[in-house]
């Protein structure tokens, strides 16, 4: 791996935080359709069973839990991941799945969000609480690591500013605030080989 004209894998340190191996399953899916455009590996198997994850999950979900709204604080679970944990993780590329309801400063509730650290790492943190169907969870998961590999960047073409760059291509990288709409774009992509538009694969291709 010495060769320098090969592109260097992206690496994903997944924490797969939820009891039911369907959620970690339709991860596959995500993972699948990312790797089409770039060499990706994952720390462990998404769908599989793996209870160091599964209990460092639920240790930082127990550290960041609000117990008067019964709900997990999104910031103060990164912050004790990166942070307040034995190592520093930034720069590194990582993955939370948590069945917690999360809840952010000014929201109500959220599915989570891709947010790049300082040191040029990016984490994702999804919750699988508010989601539907495992087919919406692959959905928000191609989409989230969309970002996190460059897609739909700010000043493209057919891009929009929407809560951050989204594409308006017929695309998973399409903003939709509402559920139902997230639903819908789903669906609608769910007969395309492909979720991601030529714009955004050639992002993908290209991210390093
Ligand atoms: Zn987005
Ligand atoms: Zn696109």
């Amino acid at each position: 791996m010495l060769d320098s004209e090969t592109n260097l894998m992206a690496f994903i340190n997944l924490y797969d935080g939820t009891e039911d191996q369907k959620y970690g399953r339709a991860l596959r899916r995500a993972f699948t359709e990312i790797r089409k455009y770039q060499d990706l590996s994952v720390s462990t198997t998404p769908g599989g069973i793996h209870i160091p994850s599964y209990s460092f999950v639920k240790n930082l979900e127990s550290r960041a839990h609000n117990p008067e709204r019964n709900q997990v604080h999104l910031s103060r679970l990164l912050n004790g991941f990166l942070y307040n944990s034995n190592k520093d993780r930034r720069g590194q590329l990582s993955f939370i799945l948590t069945e917690s309801d999360l809840y952010d400063n000014g929201l109500n509730w959220c599915f989570g969000k891709l947010t790049p650290d300082t040191k040029g790492g990016a984490h994702i943190i999804m919750s699988t609480n508010h989601v539907n169907s495992s087919r919406t969870l692959a959905h928000l998961a191609t989409h989230e690591f969309g970002h996190m590999f460059s897609a739909a960047s700010r000043g493209r073409s057919n891009t929009e500013e929407n809560l951050g760059s989204h594409c308006t291509n017929l695309c998973v990288m399409q903003q939709q605030v509402e559920v139902s709409d997230m639903d819908d774009l789903a669906m609608r992509l769910k007969s395309r080989d492909d979720k991601f538009c030529y714009q955004c694969q050639d992002e993908l291709r290209r991210y390093r």
